[in-house]
């Protein structure tokens, strides 16, 4: 698999001008952001390796990547999550139907990393939740490189949302721009300690945007629900409901700060968008269809 890199876009949002990196593009199979992680492994292929590893949550965007790496490379992919609710095991949606469908074998066990650490060998990949280590830095440095290029003379300022944080601070050790981020899952101590376990010299890490109030990772809400439709409808960008939302609250109520253009990155991650679509539209617009409703009721 080769990623030919991705296009700029220019957008105007509430009265302010952006760029944006539509890594959603970068790649058909592969979601956006996890794709630049996972591409080493397939440009270092090993014929000691016979099977990828991998824990974390029953519908993420790593699973599904991981998936589509295991399929291409020719290997059994194992992957552990906590719990399955019955009704998605019985209606498969998203990253988790998607992943299935690229042979994942799923294993749920109640301590989901500690499970997966033991059913590691000498054959196989072992992955860490998120794709945090330090062999995403190999296409993050790409994707700096491509930031670098289109940018030239220009001084820009670069935006992107974090879960785990490694994308932000690679792209900060290897951009001469200058990187915000905030955090989407735990909160800003949370996501120092991560820049620190990946990079350890702190020149290099991004700047941290406070958001307006703590938020729960993927838990509905309706300023997130209203800036997601507004970017819509405003910019005609599909954005990520998990991430994007936290990072354009947390990036407007900062805004004034910024003196240069800002180019906020895309990462994808839309095939995860179904299942909290869904989510979304129950709650805050009433809209269920019938398998909706039978989900409700049942469980
Ligand atoms: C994984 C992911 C992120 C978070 O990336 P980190 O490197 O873990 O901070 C953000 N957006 C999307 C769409 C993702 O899939």
């Amino acid at each position: 698999m080769i990623l030919e890199g991705s296009p700029v876009q220019s957008i105007s949002f509430r009265g302010y001008d952006f760029f944006i990196k539509r890594d959603d593009f970068l790649s058909r199979d592969f979601s956006g952001n996890k794709a630049r992680k996972f591409i080493y492994f397939f440009d270092h292929p090993s014929s000691r390796i016979k099977k990828i590893i991998s824990y974390g949550s029953n519908q993420s965007n790593a699973m599904y990547s991981l998936s589509v790496l295991a399929k291409h490379l020719g290997l059994k992919f194992s992957y552990v999550c906590n719990h399955i609710p019955e009704y998605l095991r019985q209606n498969p949606i998203g990253n988790y139907a998607n992943a299935l469908k690229n042979g994942m074998d799923i294993i749920t066990n109640p301590l989901p990393y500690e499970h997966s650490i033991n059913l590691c060998d000498a054959h196989t990949l072992y992955v860490n939740e998120g794709g945090a280590m330090w062999t995403s830095e190999y296409g993050i440095k790409a994707l700096a490189k491509e930031i670098d290029e289109w940018a030239g003379d220009k001084k820009i300022d670069v935006f992107l949302p974090s879960g785990t944080g490694t994308t932000a601070v690679y792209l900060q050790k290897n951009t001469r721009h200058k990187v915000y981020t905030c955090p989407c899952v735990g909160d800003s101590n949370y996501l120092r300690k991560q820049f620190y376990l990946l990079v350890k010299d702190k020149k290099h890490h991004p700047t941290i945007l406070e958001p307006p109030r703590r938020y729960h990772f993927g838990k509905p809400r309706l300023e997130l629900w209203e800036m997601w439709k507004e970017l819509k409808e405003d910019t005609g960008i599909t954005f990520d409901l998990l991430y994007d939302p936290v990072g354009w609250v947390s990036l407007m109520q900062h805004i004034k700060r910024f003196k240069n253009p800002i180019l906020y990155v895309h990462q994808g991650g839309l095939l995860g968008n179904v299942s909290l679509l869904e989510r979304y539209k129950y709650k805050f617009e009433k809209v269920r269809n019938d398998s909706t409703e039978i989900a409700r009721v049942g469980s």
